[in-house]
């Protein structure tokens, strides 16, 4: 190991930086949030810096007096201060800095800084030249008190970075609540439950199960609470949750972090047939996979069935993620999953994702809205059963309105025939998407007149999303994903 990793505490102590511009900057603002009592070496400061020093006066370090320097502004009760005490480096500028920082342009500033600081024993940091360096300054996630320092030696700071970007997205915000929550209750934990071993187990319960899940959903009380009975009975079973999650309509890429997060965390994926394998391979590598889209036989799992399953692992104190295509609130039964989930006490939350009259307008370039066509969207279920006779077809058949019809493959034809026999006119264009945001994406342009002979002859495959309305016109021109939109019908003749 050619560094070794630490966290300083920097509180009150001397830090020496040379530079005065944007790379200065940015150190000296993390120097602040840590507490440390900076001194300048610089010809010229950039704005932000000379705001924060005291008005030109040259606070040495070696004065060892704290908090000469202005308090910096907006930091809180951080003790940190920064004063300008030269415009030109001398060595005896180190006097009483434990650290220095050399983030000028000029090589031979930054050589001199180092050379001084390793006359005098002070850890010195070259910004970007690990070579001259005696410490480096990590790349960090900060959910503070949790802090992840990443480094790689100086050698690919790049890498270091998108390692970063990496951590980032998986880390959520609540960690840094989290570790909070635990700060405080820590005295308690220990008092209750002295013995070592069984102290681990109660904090792997807490940051597994549904205290961490409280704080997740930013509900704090409940997190407290949670924490008091688990210490009052401490033999309790560590209870475990769910958590809806809306896949979207395929291209992972859509996923919002916070679907990707309970991915990684999941223990157990209940999800449905139309969750593109793309999604599924983002989860946790141990995860089990349950799929209840369809079985074996293809018939598909019954809704009675699901709730058990998401029962019987919550009971069993899994994190369990139950992951549904598009949003789980629209047309994807979350409603009643959580009123089953409500009903037996399990905790649980909701990751809402793109649904598919979002995307598949994004994706075939289709505004579902429009100034000059449609003031109002509609997201209409035409499964074809009994629900398709309760539609309200003289409102869904209204002008200036786009409608996307989700599950309506096999009703196409009634789809015509009702809207047709309620107003709507035969040359109102209509766009169907298939398999929206997937490399095998297609997109059919045709009329409402139409629809019956595309139903026949087109060759249309769940899962497709139809969008009536003028705006469906738009993608001829709009469309930019994909293949070329294909003309039906009159369209194509008229082409
Ligand atoms: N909860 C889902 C909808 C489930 S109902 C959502 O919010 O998107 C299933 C219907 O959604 C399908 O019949 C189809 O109409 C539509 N759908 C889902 N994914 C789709 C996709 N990738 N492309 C086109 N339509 C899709």
């Amino acid at each position: 190991m050619r560094y070794f990793p630490l966290f300083a505490d920097l509180h009150g102590r001397g830090v020496l930086v040379v530079g005065g511009g944007g790379v200065a900057e940015r150190k000296v603002r993390l120097l602040l949030e840590a507490g440390a009592r900076i001194a300048i070496v610089a010809p010229e400061l950039t704005t932000w810096l000379t705001d924060q020093t005291v008005g030109g006066a040259a606070d040495a370090l070696s004065r060892d007096s704290k908090g000469e320097g202005r308090q910096s502004r907006g930091e809180g009760s951080s003790p940190g201060s920064v004063s300008h005490v030269a415009k030109f480096f001398d060595p005896s500028h180190l006097d009483g800095a434990i650290l220095a920082i050399a983030a000028t342009n000029d090589p031979a500033v930054n050589a001199a800084v180092a050379a001084a600081g390793g006359e005098r024993n002070v850890l010195v940091n070259v910004v970007d030249v690990a070579g001259m360096s005696s410490f480096i300054v990590p790349a960090i996630v900060d959910r503070s008190p949790l802090v992840i320092a990443i480094s790689t030696g100086g050698v690919a700071p790049v890498l270091a970075r998108l390692v970063r970007e990496r951590i980032e997205t998986t880390i959520d915000e609540s960690f840094g609540a989290l570790a909070g929550l635990l700060q405080r209750w820590r005295a308690r934990i220990k008092a209750a439950l002295p013995d070592v071993g069984a102290r681990r187990r109660f904090y792997e319960q807490v940051l597994r199960g549904s205290v961490a899940q409280s704080v997740r959903g930013r509900q704090t009380e409940a997190a407290e609470a949670e924490l008091q009975s688990m210490l009052g009975e401490t033999r309790q079973p560590r209870r475990g949750s769910v958590t809806l999650v809306g896949a979207g309509p395929g291209d992972p890429g859509l996923l919002t972090l916070n679907a990707l997060r309970a991915l990684q965390q999941a223990d157990v994926i209940l999800h449905d047939r139309l969750v593109s394998e793309d999604v599924l391979s983002l989860a946790r590598r141990d995860a089990d996979r349950i799929s209840v889209g369809k079985m074996a036989g293809g018939h598909s799992v019954g809704q009675g069935r699901i709730h058990q399953l998401m029962l019987e692992h919550a009971l069993a104190g899994r994190s369990v993620v139950r992951l549904k295509g598009g949003d789980p609130f629209i047309f994807g039964r979350g409603g009643e999953e959580l009123e089953f989930l409500e009903a037996h006490g399990i905790p649980y939350q909701v990751v809402p994702g793109i649904t598919a009259a979002i995307a598949c307008g994004a994706y075939a370039g289709i505004p579902l809205t429009h100034r000059d066509h449609a003031q109002s969207v509609r997201l209409v279920t035409a499964h074809s059963g009994g629900s398709l006779d309760s539609l309200d077809w003289p409102a869904l058949a209204q002008e200036r309105q786009t409608l996307a019809l989700y599950m309506g493959v096999a009703a196409l034809e009634t789809i015509r025939a009702q809207l047709m026999a309620h107003g709507r006119s035969a040359a109102t264009p209509v766009a169907v998407v298939e398999n929206c945001s997937r490399a095998d994406q297609r997109v059919t342009l045709t009329t409402l007149g139409d629809l019956d002979a595309l139903a026949r002859e087109g060759g249309i495959r769940s899962p497709a999303l139809l969008i009536v309305g003028e705006v469906a016109a738009l993608s001829a021109k709009l469309h930019w994903f994909g293949t070329m939109p294909r003309t039906w019908g009159r369209l194509s003749q008229a082409a």
